[in-house]
């Protein structure tokens, strides 16, 4: 399953950040592998929302479609009171303690859209019901069910508008939830053998990002790369990202995040260099799961 194929050396097209129905993008995980078949990728990255349950079916679809794929995960955590996403690669999916932080955050999100729907109710008709509807292959429950919910109604166009106008952190019926201080995730990713990166680390229009001092201190807590590259980066942000990295001497990458219908995202929009994926799978416990 690993190190057959050498991705250095060729013009490899790696897109290792997207998501399916496993959490909040609208495709099953075999239906991501043929849409990134379909988008010429040679490397997938499926990164659910504090989930590999999708690994398995995509996993069986790499015969088929010839894409190999990248086993992560975004794990949910918080930094001094910022929600900081950090992507999880090829750590080992049995490990306790990973599994532990995964399945609280994700318990905790469930209560979260409980209590969201609760607070959207007083104002537009909305049901819990509704959002299940939204969710039935989903292991991890967000705010883009709630979103998807909200369209069905027809309160609202599609999940931009959900999340302009309903579901923005800063309106009146948003709720946190729990999830782990991001240094402590970044030890427990390294203790499962997996390889840590910080996701759209300025992507600040959904919120408050870290300082450049903080993903310092991450780096040394073992943080191994940024991703720099994604539509959610101000041209500036990504320059200052890209000296970042160099100073700190950890790798960068670029993904679409791509969640099917759900965002605008296409397959292929940002994409990570093979010297990068090598390392990524040097540092890792497992390999890709190649064709
Ligand atoms: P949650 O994980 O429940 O806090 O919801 C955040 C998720 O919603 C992220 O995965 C984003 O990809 C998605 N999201 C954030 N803003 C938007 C938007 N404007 N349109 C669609 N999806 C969004
Ligand atoms: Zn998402
Ligand atoms: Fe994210
Ligand atoms: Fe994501």
């Amino acid at each position: 399953m690993s190190g057959g194929r050498h991705y250095a050396g060729f013009v490899a097209r790696i897109d290792p950040h997207t998501h399916s129905a496993a959490s909040d993008g609208t495709e099953s995980p075999t239906a991501l592998m043929r849409a990134a078949a379909a988008a010429g990728l040679d490397v997938l990255g499926l990164t659910d929302h504090d989930t590999w349950q999708g690994w398995e079916e995509a996993a069986a679809a790499v015969a088929d479609t010839g894409v190999a794929l990248l086993r992560g995960a975004e794990l949910s955590t918080i930094s001094h009171g910022i929600s900081v996403h950090l992507l999880s690669y090829l750590h080992d999916p049995t490990d306790e303690e990973l599994l532990a932080e995964a399945t609280a955050a994700r318990e905790s999100r469930v209560h979260r859209a409980q209590r969201m729907v609760t607070n959207i109710a007083r104002d537009f008709e909305l049901t819990w019901h509704d959002v299940m509807a939204q969710a039935t292959d989903a292991v991890t429950v967000g705010r883009p069910h709630i979103a998807d919910a909200l369209v069905a109604r027809g309160h609202v166009a599609d999940r931009a508008a959900a999340f302009a106008e309903i579901l923005h952190p800063h309106g009146p019926y948003y709720v946190p939830y729990y999830a782990p201080d991001t240094a402590r995730a970044i030890r427990l990713v390294r203790a499962a053998g997996g390889v840590p990166a910080m996701a759209h680390p300025r992507a600040s229009a959904r919120g408050r990002v870290v300082s450049q001092q903080v993903i310092a201190d991450l780096v040394t807590a073992g943080l191994a790369g940024l991703e720099v590259y994604h539509r959610d980066h101000p041209p500036e942000a990504v320059a200052q990202l890209e000296d970042l990295a160099r100073e700190l001497g950890v790798f960068v990458t670029g993904a679409s995040d791509y969640h099917g219908a759900g965002k605008p995202n296409r397959l292929g929009e940002h994409l990570t260099s093979p010297e990068v994926l090598e390392q990524i799978i040097v540092q890792g416990r497992l390999g890709l799961v190649e064709p």
